[in-house]
């Protein structure tokens, strides 16, 4: 079961992880977009972290919303507003529990992957986060359905998050910066599915 000290170790986790990976998701971004994708993340999650020292929150969805926000206000570029949202969605289906087993997870991460879609109008095969974040939720459900422990289902949907970002690469984009790109996007990883995979691991390392 994770509360809300552990939503609030996953986004620690994240910001962590997109801190110690920022120039190579940089390097993605550098070799189809504009290079600014591990500066974005490392501020945003960075800034994320801190949330939990300032202030009390009176509960999961609480503090979810304040990081959605946040990284609305502080990544910038397409995958601001993208990871935003995807919190932001995130929140409402915990708003009820302190403590969020499988299944109300499942709900919840089907509604933030839902909320990239609603803002970003990806597919699966377009070269984006979605990439990454949509097998994820649906292996997460699979492994809920059979079952399967917390700590299992976030493993299960890590995995499947690095092999939709690693079947990204090569993918010729269709949304977003490397879209400008065509066929000469293909043969590179893209970034975005490259930092969902982080967080989804991150989640793996700390909501169980
Ligand atoms: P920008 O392209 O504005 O510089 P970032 O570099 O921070 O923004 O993020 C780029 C990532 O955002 C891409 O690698 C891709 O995964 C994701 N992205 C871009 N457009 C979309 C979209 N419409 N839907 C989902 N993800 C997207
Ligand atoms: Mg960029």
């Amino acid at each position: 079961m994770a509360d809300l000290t552990a939503f609030q170790s996953w986004v620690a986790a994240a910001a962590a992880a997109v801190t110690d990976q920022a120039e190579h998701l940089t390097d993605l971004d550098r070799a189809i977009g504009d290079g600014d994708h591990g500066t974005n993340m490392a501020r945003g999650f960075g800034r994320c972290a801190e949330l939990a020292g300032e202030e009390q929150f009176t509960g999961i969805e609480a503090y979810l919303k304040k990081v959605g926000m946040t990284l609305v206000s502080t990544v910038g570029g397409a995958a601001g507003p993208l990871y935003g949202t995807f919190f932001l969605r995130l929140a409402a289906p915990l708003g009820a529990t302190t403590d969020a087993g499988p299944l109300e997870l499942a709900q919840a991460l089907r509604a933030g992957a839902e909320g990239v879609v609603a803002r970003g109008k990806a597919e699966v095969g377009d070269k984006t986060m979605y990439d990454a974040l949509a097998p994820a939720v649906a292996t997460f459900d699979e492994a809920t359905r059979a079952g399967r422990s917390l700590a299992d289902c976030l493993q299960a949907a890590a995995d499947a998050a690095a092999q939709g970002r690693d079947a990204t690469e090569p993918l010729v984009a269709r949304k977003g910066r490397a879209s400008y790109l065509g066929e000469r996007s293909a043969g590179h990883v893209d970034p975005g599915a490259s930092s969902a995979a982080l967080i989804l691991q991150a989640a793996a390392d700390t909501l169980a």
